[in-house]
């Protein structure tokens, strides 16, 4: 038998996931993939480089210190939260426990496209609910789904939006499935879904430490739900998914509140002053609460449109700035994503933008 007669079917089919560009080489300014553009506090480092002396043992296989100070901080229970390897490891484990072949697994579009991947990988396939161009939440449509599981990105990916408490509470008290409220953005928000949690017995809310503690390359996501969910995603989950290093990292992190309240700051501050620059340029740009704008580029007396988006962000690519451009769908094409970096950063990447404009 060839090998490729060998391999699942469903796995020869699905579309693996794209990520951002990850450029080599100097000189990059790099807007595409929602890091924070500042090194991690001191006290990160050096909790790493004491746990670099301790690489000949396993990692605590429950990263059991960080699930506690995860809980205390967020005044819960260490029963009620789950570590992972990135955020993508429980997205992982959640479509492994409640997708597959005989379940309904749905999501918004656009949002993260990672969700269709994991369902096609656990063997489902993926229901889309398409957004309204204002973006507010479909909620009656997504109880009506009947979904098994639902993956829910607030802030929304790419635009940035977040949907209000009362909405999500509306969905959680009707939705019968696994609601999957994804926060990866929430620190940057003025408001989360944490409260949802003492209510509704199948919400589960992930995040991580890749966007707003700035640690992307260390890997480091977490679930707080109930103490059920938490179990079952256990049961399934690599006995060592989290390493010695990054469970170290992250401890230290959490107890750097100070800077990263600083930098989050910092990161609002930029975010709004690169949005009034653009919508003094008369782009249409969404309000966004998480580190990135979500915005179609203008040039002079024509509208927005796909064709704009496209030679901007071919503008950019050439002058080393990297966005993100989703040019598929008619909901994205005349957009660009636009992860907000250091105000420097921001000032070069506007500096450009009217460059363009200038350009016939
Ligand atoms: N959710 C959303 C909405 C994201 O944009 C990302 C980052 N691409 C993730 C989850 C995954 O983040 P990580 O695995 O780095 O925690």
């Amino acid at each position: 038998m060839g090998m490729r007669e060998l391999v699942n079917p469903h796995i020869l089919e699905l579309e693996p996931y794209t990520p951002g560009k990850q450029p080599e080489g100097p000189g990059w300014i790099k807007l595409n993939t929602n890091e924070l553009p500042y090194d991690p506090p001191e006290a990160v480092i050096d909790a790493i480089r004491l746990e670099s002396t301790r690489l000949a043992r396993y990692p605590n296989p429950t990263s059991g210190k960080l699930r506690e100070a995860l809980a205390a901080f967020h005044g819960m229970e260490p029963s009620q939260v789950i570590v992972g390897n990135g955020s993508d490891d429980i997205l992982n484990l959640l479509a492994r426990a409640f997708s597959g072949s005989n379940r309904s697994t749905f999501d918004t579009f656009p949002s993260y496209s990672l969700y269709p991947v994991l369902t096609a990988i656990a063997g489902g396939k993926i229901q889309s609910i398409a957004f309204d161009e204002d973006f507010s939440l479909p909620v009656s449509e997504l109880i009506n789904s009947g979904a098994d599981l639902l993956f829910l990105t607030c802030p929304n990916a790419p635009t940035g939006v977040r949907f209000p408490l009362e909405q999500l509470k509306a969905l959680a008290g009707d939705f019968s499935g696994v609601l999957v409220i994804d926060e990866a953005y929430a620190e940057f928000a003025e408001g989360n879904a944490i409260p949802l949690l003492e209510e509704y017995e199948q919400v589960v809310i992930t995040r991580t430490f890749s966007k707003a503690y700035g640690l992307a390359g260390l890997r480091v996501g977490y679930a707080l739900s109930t103490p059920e969910i938490v179990e079952i995603l256990d049961r399934i989950r690599d006995s060592y998914n989290v390493n010695r290093l990054s469970q170290a990292g992250a401890m230290a992190a959490l107890k750097s509140q100070d800077i990263y309240s600083k930098y989050i700051q910092e990161i609002k501050q930029t975010r709004q002053w690169v949005l009034s620059e653009l919508e003094e340029l008369g782009w249409k740009v969404y309000p966004s609460e998480a580190n990135f704008l979500f915005a179609a580029p203008v040039k002079g007396e024509s509208g927005a449109g796909a064709e704009l988006a496209a030679s901007l962000f071919r503008f950019l690519l050439q002058s080393r700035i990297l966005v993100r451009y989703f040019p598929k769908h008619p909901l994205t094409a005349s957009y660009l994503r636009i992860s907000i970096g250091s105000p420097c950063e921001m000032e070069r990447f506007i500096e450009e933008v009217r460059k363009w404009t200038r350009t016939a």
